[in-house]
């Protein structure tokens, strides 16, 4: 293990997100770095993976700098990069929320709780725990008991709080997501919505996995991770599996894109049942002419033909 991947955030001000994208892509790429960040007005979000020495090299930079000194770095060990390039990228913003009128984190976030606290919490019968993440990392692992909000993606979020607010009004409410930069946001526009008590796990899971004391106790399943990896190890106590194979149902962690590139739906199944359905999501997708499966494995027509048959669903009169 000698390889690192950070990942951190910092809602903090960069006033030429452009000209910082692309100064700062070029540091990156001189100390080895490979990764994606985001920087924009309201500050910067990263994950990179690098030797030892580059990612110290690269924290020892941010820290250095005014805007960035107390920036604070989710730190894993790796076998090797966990991505394949690097790139820096100037957006409108750091997280995807869709806000009428955007909040800033630094004026208005939820309570941080630690990750005992965060526990407790999870414990607590008059707390909802709120996963704020999007429906297919949460498929893959959640913390026991938490609600899984019904959204393809992170921006659907607010509509779907509003849609079912009475379930939170009077309760206490506690958020987390991956490395807490979600929560930031989220947690400030919950409060803005009127809920009184809300409060975020902070670190995200990533921290809560590795601390000592809680040990990712009460975390079932796998962590998503938007790299190489795919996904991580978070429970170190009592772990379960809680994954479920697209098709059948059956406990799964193995996670693919369905080979339609104009789907691109991430399912979890078995590497059997990818081969069965062509790596589809769905006889569609497996009957697309742009399948990447069948391109990748070097299926032949008979042979697509025989799988396909073997999937169709059965002809309606
Ligand atoms: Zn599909």
């Amino acid at each position: 293990m000698d390889y690192r991947v950070l990942l951190y955030y910092n809602y903090t001000t960069i006033a030429d997100p452009e000209l910082f994208a692309k100064e700062h892509l070029a540091f990156c790429k001189s100390i080895g770095l490979k990764g994606r960040i985001l920087v924009a007005n309201e500050g910067i979000n990263g994950t990179v993976s690098g030797t030892i020495e580059a990612t110290d090299a690269y924290m020892a930079h941010m820290h250095a700098d005014e805007r960035f000194k107390d920036t604070w770095f989710k730190i894993d060990e790796s076998e090797g990069h966990a991505f394949r390039k690097m790139f820096v990228r100037p957006r409108q913003e750091l997280v995807a929320l869709n806000l009428e009128d955007d909040i800033n984190p630094r004026e208005l976030t939820g309570k941080y709780l630690n990750p005992k606290e965060f526990k407790e919490a999870l414990l607590d019968e008059d707390t909802i725990v709120l996963d704020a993440r999007n429906d297919y990392e949460y498929d893959l692992g959640h913390f026991r008991g938490a609600v899984r909000p019904d959204i393809r993606s992170f921006r659907e979020l607010p509509q779907w709080i509003r849609d079912n607010k009475e379930k939170f009004m009077d309760k206490k409410v506690v958020t987390y997501c991956t490395g807490g930069i979600r929560c930031e946001k989220f947690s400030g526009w919950l409060l803005r919505e009127g809920i009184e008590d809300v409060a975020q796990l902070h670190g995200g899971i990533a921290m809560y996995g590795k601390d000592p004391e809680v040990q990712g106790e009460l975390w079932d399943g796998k962590m998503y991770v938007f790299d190489d990896r795919i996904s991580v190890e978070i429970n170190q106590v009592d772990k379960q599996v809680v994954g479920k194979d697209w098709f059948d149902g059956t406990p799964c962690e193995r996670y693919i894109n369905c080979a339609n590139p104009e789907c691109n739906r991430q399912i979890l199944t078995s590497e059997e049942n990818e081969a069965k359905h062509l790596g589809g999501c769905c006889y569609e997708c497996a009957a697309n002419e742009n399948n990447r499966y069948v391109v990748a494995h070097n299926i032949s027509p008979e042979e697509r033909e025989a799988r396909l048959s073997a999937i169709a669903p059965e002809a309606t009169a």
